[in-house]
């Protein structure tokens, strides 16, 4: 059994749940804590289940909600390294960051959980009661747990907080991974995928359990060759479907952010995607979820119109059905 669970999708924010029977990763957290917590509980999925969240790209609208949910809930975070070199960059102050202060901030920040685990051990050694940071969406909440020092280890107890609570990059642990390069979390295979978007280095990504394949491809200027390789044969796409081109065209975004939407590194159209629909895609799906719909320059049924016309007879009761993700609530789980 595989679970897609798109809690929401958009330019104000991105998160999606993916699951097996036994292992559960969430794609981006671009929306606050608070919220992705509370779209969670409204589509009955657990977040104390999760195993890892993965980052598709620093844009704000995917990391929101990141270093805080990853302190709450202490998973890891699998970024590529550019991506978190970038993501890193945004959170810091000064605006570039030589590679050597990068190495420089990389040891730092080991070191930091070095002390924070020496400090959990500590701290488990103490006693079993109930973590405080584990309630509050504080993103220093963690940072409180030392608050009666002995009998702990003092020296961490008192060392800890003021060199983690001065990163808002800190993160409970970091795991690198390669577009073009499978990884596994748990008992899902892993494929992520190099995206044309305007970010450090966009991927997309393929999950495979039990035999059944989830691809999700959204903040896509086009669709390269590599994209529809690595999406075929899914039994259920996430793609954008993120405007319309005449009402981008004629809508209220400056010139300047109209190009960018239309580039090469933009977001797909819902001609471009059903374009992709009608000429490359292989009609195996059992779900086509349409994401990252604008507000602005789309609207829900131009969206579907276009890809259900790109689909055509082959829409079934069994096969090809078109779901439209939304900004504002989470969507049913897809379950197969
Ligand atoms: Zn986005
Ligand atoms: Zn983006």
């Amino acid at each position: 059994m595989m679970r897609m669970t798109v809690l929401a999708s958009g330019s104000k924010g991105n998160s999606t749940v993916i699951s097996s029977g036994k292992t559960h990763v969430l794609v981006d957290a671009g929306l606050s804590c608070r919220e992705l917590l509370r779209r969670m509980a409204i589509a009955g999925e657990d977040p104390a289940a999760l195993d890892a969240i993965l980052v598709t790209h620093e844009h704000q609208d995917h990391v929101a909600g990141l270093a805080v949910l990853a302190r709450k809930l202490r998973i890891p975070v699998f970024f590529t390294e550019p991506t978190h070199r970038a993501w890193v960059r945004m959170l810091t102050p000064r605006t570039t960051m030589s590679y050597a202060k990068w190495l420089d901030h990389m040891a730092q920040e080991k070191e930091s959980r070095a002390s924070a685990f020496a400090l959990e051990t500590a701290n488990q050694l103490c006693a079993t009661r109930e973590e405080p940071g584990l309630r509050s969406d504080d993103p220093n909440a963690v940072l409180e747990l030392p608050v009666e020092p002995e009998p702990c280890d003092a020296e961490a107890v008192e060392t800890l907080p003021a060199a983690v609570k001065a990163d808002p990059t800190f993160l409970p642990a970091v795991e690198y991974f390669r577009a073009g390069t499978n990884f596994s979390i748990g008992d899902i295979d892993i494929t992520p995928f190099t995206i044309p978007h305007d970010a450090a280095d966009p991927c997309g990504f393929v999950f495979e359990a039990e035999g059944i394949r989830m691809a999700l491809a959204t903040d896509l200027g086009y669709m390269p060759p590599n994209v529809k390789q690595a999406v075929a044969c899914s039994d259920v796409l996430l793609l954008e479907s993120n405007h319309d081109l005449e009402m981008l065209r004629d809508g209220p975004y400056p010139w300047s952010v109209k190009q960018r939407v239309l580039s090469r590194v933009g977001h797909l159209s819902n001609s471009a995607t059903a374009e992709f629909l009608s000429r490359d895609y292989d009609g195996g799906a059992a779900y086509i979820v349409l994401g990252h719909l604008s507000e602005s320059n789309n609207v829900p049924e131009l969206a579907r119109i276009a890809a259900e016309e790109a689909i055509g007879d082959r829409m079934t009761l069994l096969g090809n059905k078109i779901l439209l993700a939304t900004q504002s609530a989470p969507l049913e789980p897809i379950c197969l």
